[in-house]
C-alpha cells in the first residue's frame, strides 16, 4: 500500500482479538460500534499515523474491542466511516445542516436517533426550505448528535 497502511498487520492484529483464524471468518465478528474524534492523533493498528477519526470496533464472539481509522473500516469492515465523520462535520458548522444517509443510518442502528427522528430525517434530508417547527426539529437532532460524539465518543449498544 505504501502510505502507512499495512493490511497484513490489520489482520494479524483483528486474528488476535478474533476466536475464528480463518481471516474471512473472524472478520465477520466485528462491527463499528462508536466513533469520536480523538485530542491527539492516534495510530491505526494497521501502523497508519496519523488518525483523528477513530472507530472503535467490537467482537462479538470474544467480546474484544480495539480502534481502527476510517480506512481500515472501510477495507475490513466495508463500511464508509468516514461519510458519517462527514455529516457530523457539516452539522458542526452549520447546525441547520441534515445529516447524511450514512449518518442517519449510523446513528438509528446504534440507537441515538429513535425510529420517529430516523423517518423524520430520512424525510427531510434533502429539503431546505423547512418550516420553523420542522427547522427547530433538525436543529435539536444535530445538537443531540454533536453532544453524543463529543470528547469520550459516542458508545452504542453492542
Ligand atoms: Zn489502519
Amino acid at each position: 500500500m505504501g502510505d502507512g497502511h499495512n493490511f497484513k498487520q490489520l489482520k494479524d492484529r483483528i486474528l488476535a482479538l478474533s476466536l475464528a483464524t480463518d481471516w474471512e471468518v473472524a472478520r465477520k465478528e466485528w462491527s463499528l460500534v462508536g466513533i469520536h474524534e480523538a485530542d491527539e492523533p492516534e495510530t491505526c493498528i494497521c501502523g497508519h499515523f496519523p488518525i483523528v477519526e477513530v472507530c472503535e470496533i467490537y467482537n462479538r464472539v470474544t467480546k474484544r474491542r480495539t480502534e481502527v481509522g476510517n480506512q481500515c473500516v472501510k477495507r475490513f469492515l466495508g463500511l464508509r466511516s468516514d461519510l458519517v465523520f462527514t455529516a457530523i462535520k457539516r452539522i458542526r458548522k452549520d447546525i441547520t445542516k441534515s445529516l447524511n444517509a450514512d449518518a442517519i443510518s449510523f446513528f438509528h442502528e446504534r440507537g441515538q436517533l429513535n425510529d420517529w427522528e430516523y423517518t423524520f430525517s430520512q424525510d427531510t434530508m434533502a429539503k431546505r426550505n423547512l418550516s420553523a417547527a420542522q427547522l427547530q426539529k433538525r436543529r435539536a437532532i444535530n445538537e443531540k448528535i454533536l453532544a453524543a460524539i463529543g470528547r469520550r465518543g459516542f458508545q452504542g449498544p453492542e
